[in-house]
């Protein structure tokens, strides 16, 4: 089993009228084979947490930590931890102009396992994700995210995950502009990475839609950069049912 531990984060970003703090003390520990989900009104934070986590140069660490089994992730640069294990699905991912999605994944593969994947299996093994994700065979050699749509990108990135195996992912509004189909799609394969390779989950959502279909066992909401309470399922339940009206009251009462 591996852990990835969040302590006491606080996280700020330097803006036009100077440094803005965002996350405010957020501590949470994911185990492997763990879902977690954290849910929350636009602006909450949440998309600075999954920044964070992979690493993005934009945020700033004020203090508090993040380990992987102990082991300092702040001090990793964003290759060390994909190789140590940590995967991130952006909320907007990229284009990256003149590398086929093939050379892609392989090179990312060679990169996190320190060694290039045998040929044959290797093949074998995108062409099999990829019809599991009806990703048309065409798509290996286009280009990565260049004129795909918002769901092909979503789908592109679990191909990604089921590939490169990580320990821990982050999926950022991985629900997002998908149709009810892709979203199945995208979390059969979010599953899949769960019960084959047990994998831990940060899944980062403002809708609870997607959590008809990846299950969490622990739910965090967050509230103006900080876990403003903690629950199992039944706590997504309720938020489908009352939305975040609640928590928004707290946080202007108190400011
Ligand atoms: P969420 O993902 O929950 O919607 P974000 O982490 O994207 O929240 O944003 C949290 C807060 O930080 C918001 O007030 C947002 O405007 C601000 N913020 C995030 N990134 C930037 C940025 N690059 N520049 C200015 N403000 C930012
Ligand atoms: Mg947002
Ligand atoms: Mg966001």
């Amino acid at each position: 089993m591996s852990t990835l531990e969040i302590k006491d984060l606080h996280v700020s970003i330097e803006t036009e009228q100077g440094v803005k703090p965002i996350l405010k003390g957020v501590s949470l520990t994911i185990n492997t084979g763990e879902t977690h989900a954290i849910m929350g009104p636009n602006g909450s934070g949440k998309s600075t947490l999954a920044a964070t986590i992979a690493g993005h140069p934009r945020y700033t660490v004020d203090s508090g930590s993040i380990t992987l089994d102990g082991e300092n992730v702040l001090e990793m640069t964003v290759d060390q931890r994909a190789r140590a294990g940590l995967f991130l699905a952006m909320q907007y991912p990229v284009e990256i102009p003149g590398v086929t999605m093939t050379n892609f994944l392989r090179t990312a593969k060679t990169a996190i396992d320190g060694e290039a994947p045998k040929l044959r299996t290797w093949t074998k093994d995108v062409k099999a994700a990829m019809a599991q994700l009806r990703i048309e065979p065409e798509f290996a050699e286009r280009n990565v995210n260049e004129g795909f749509s918002g769901g092909e990108k979503k789908r592109h990135e679990i191909l990604q995950l089921e590939l490169l195996k990580p320990k821990f992912a982050i999926l950022d509004e991985t629900d997002s502009g998908l149709d009810v189909d892709a979203l199945k799609v995208v979390s059969e394969g979010v599953n899949r990475s769960i019960e084959d390779g047990g994998l831990g989950t940060l899944l980062i959502t403002h809708y609870t839609r997607i959590l008809r279909y990846i299950k969490p066992q622990f739910v965090h909401v967050f509230v103006d950069g900080s876990i403003a309470e903690q629950g199992g399922p039944e706590l997504a339940d309720r938020l489908e049912d009352e939305g975040y009206d609640r928590y928004q009251v707290a946080e202007s009462a108190t400011a």
